[in-house]
């Protein structure tokens, strides 16, 4: 039903990233800390339902930033999860996607180092994101705080790295960098170009 958020299966088993993502953290990420965004979003919902049945908006605030929160939480890790697959096995960008590339960054390595730059430099907890901008036809790299801050309306989020440290910290402790690195040899470009071709279509383009 509409507003019932469900947790997704990983698309992969526990450790089928090693070395570069061990199996504990995946395994944690997902079952606790994905769950939780998951039961978040599932509980906000509800209290706006009991708040509309209530008429009573006076925490009206507090659950609408909540479901910000967890939705968009939920919403990123699902990607999270489907952008990446074993090393060797992510493919590369397809030709659509390899052009669009090509207009905004230069090329995939540009990308990568500025995609990586931007999710290093996120303070405390956020993700780097590439995303498909439709009112500007154009991919552009986000940098965004918790699971929900310096969005850009309308953007539609492709490619997305996990920065908060539950991410990585079992493996690299504060290294980030040293996580960044070794996430770009995950990359799906199989899954990136997809969701390219799906969401151009979406929004009405060629
Ligand atoms: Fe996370």
């Amino acid at each position: 039903m509409p507003g019932e958020y469900t947790l997704p299966d990983l698309p992969y088993p526990d450790d089928a990233l090693e070395p570069h993502l061990d199996a504990q953290t995946l395994k944690l990420h997902h079952d606790k800390h994905h769950a939780g965004y998951v039961k978040g979003a599932n509980a906000a919902t509800k209290e706006l339902a009991a708040a509309r049945d209530k008429g009573d908006y006076k925490l009206i605030d507090h659950w609408t930033q909540k479901l910000a929160f967890h939705a968009s939480g939920h919403l990123l890790h699902s990607l999270y999860w489907q952008n990446m697959a074993p090393a060797g096995k992510g493919g590369k960008p397809s030709k659509a996607l390899g052009d669009a590339i090509k207009a905004a960054f230069g090329d995939v390595d540009k990308l990568q180092a500025q995609l990586v730059a931007t999710a290093k430099t996120v303070e405390g907890s956020g993700w780097g994101i590439l995303g498909w901008q439709p009112f500007d036809q154009a991919l552009v790299i986000l940098q965004c705080q918790n699971h929900e801050k310096l969005a850009i309306w309308s953007v539609v989020p492709l490619l997305v790295v996990d920065v908060w440290e539950h991410a990585y910290y079992l493996k690299y402790q504060n290294k980030r960098a040293d996580y960044l690195a070794a996430w770009t040899k995950l990359i799906n470009w199989k899954d990136v170009s997809d969701r390219f071709a799906t969401v151009r279509k979406l929004t009405g383009l060629k």
